[in-house]
């Protein structure tokens, strides 16, 4: 296929090459690990940030469990340092998104908004996104009230009462955040039991200013140009109840970002990209690392742990074409 004369990206004046050894998608911890040991072996893998460099782990305010940081490290800081880091071994960080991948031809299509790719490897390092809750209420007020991270919007809601939704470790990781600014935050549960884990139900459990209603699901969220209450169903007794509030953060679990995949790469039933235990998909060639392919862990070490992991084996494969040219 012939590449489109595309205008240069780089930044740097300079055209460069679109026919390419390894393009990552995605610049989370795993993409840009990968970046990382693929720039090592001097492949000059080309990642495409996405929307957000660093994907979800810019928007956290604090990380406290990635080694090395024992006073914790700011989210966008430690993507910030993990992209010099790559850039520094020769990795060409692009702010562009992949919009269509051609899996079916070699070397790869990709196609994104500022140009097209020929790639002889990919790793799919697309990450995740946070779920909705799909109710009345919740498209209305997003960004009204209806919040998704309490690192972004927390702020503007300096002395109010918000509640969050979920019972999960970000739930009440987020909802402690929340604390800094808000006067109360109401962690808002569907079952009686919490499923985050016992270091972060301790400390939402001595925080005075959270609360929790357990048992409980949210069906609307009601206001006229702002968030003013959620209406409340206790599952156990069905008993519906207004519950005022000014704002709502969703923290209810995340789902895969792999949608360009679809019908190119084998997945599961909740469109988790399918691995083998060598990060291999069902086309030899194509890698994923992080959370497109890990419902499971989804930690910023884990990640980063399949980015390298899923290089090193991009850069067997290019090794084993060459061998065998
Ligand atoms: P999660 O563990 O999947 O928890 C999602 C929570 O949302 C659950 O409590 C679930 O309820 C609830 N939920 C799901 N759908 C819902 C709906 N439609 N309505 C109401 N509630 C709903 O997701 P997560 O908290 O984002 O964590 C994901 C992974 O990241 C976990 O492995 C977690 O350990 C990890 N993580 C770790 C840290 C840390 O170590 N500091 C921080 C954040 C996340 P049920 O419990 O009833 O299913």
């Amino acid at each position: 296929m012939e590449i489109n004369n595309t205008p240069d990206i780089s930044g740097d004046g300079e055209q460069f090459d679109k026919n390419v050894k390894l393009i990552i998608i995605g610049s989370g911890p795993a993409g840009l690990s990968a970046a990382l040991y693929a720039a090592r072996a001097d492949l000059k893998p080309v990642v495409l940030t996405g929307m957000e460099l660093g994907g979800q782990v810019s928007l956290t305010f604090t990380v406290d469990n990635y080694p090395g940081f024992p006073e914790g490290v700011g989210g966008s800081e430690l993507v910030e340092k993990f992209k010099q880091q790559a850039e520094h071994f020769g990795a060409i960080v692009n702010f562009d998104s992949a919009v269509e991948v051609d899996l079916s031809q070699y070397p790869f299509f990709i196609r994104t908004y500022q140009g097209e790719y020929l790639a002889q490897a990919i790793v799919v390092a697309t990450g995740a996104s946070a779920r909705h809750l799909d109710i009345p209420g919740e498209k209305k007020f997003t960004g009204r009230g209806v919040s998704y991270c309490a690192t972004c919007d927390g702020w503007f809601f300096k002395e109010k009462d918000v509640v969050v939704v979920g019972g999960g470790d970000s739930a009440l990781e987020e909802s402690l955040f929340l604390t800094r600014f808000a006067k109360s935050v109401t962690i808002i549960h569907r079952r009686d039991e919490l499923r985050a884990g016992t270091f972060l139900r301790n400390r939402a459990a001595a925080n005075p200013k959270i609360h929790f209603i357990m048992n409980s699901i949210v069906s609307d969220i009601l206001g006229e140009d702002a968030v003013k209450s959620v209406k409340l169903k206790n599952v156990e007794t069905g008993e519906i109840r207004d519950h005022p509030t000014d704002g709502v953060f969703v923290f209810i679990g995340h789902t895969p970002n792999t949608q360009l995949f679809e019908g190119q790469l084998d997945m599961d039933d909740r469109k988790y990209i399918k691995v083998d235990p060598l990060l291999h998909t069902n086309v030899p060639g194509v890698f994923v690392a992080g959370e497109a392919a890990d419902p499971h862990f989804r930690q910023v070490i884990t990640s980063a742990g399949m980015g390298a992991a899923a290089a090193m084996q991009a850069i067997h494969f290019l090794q084993d074409r060459v061998e065998n040219s």
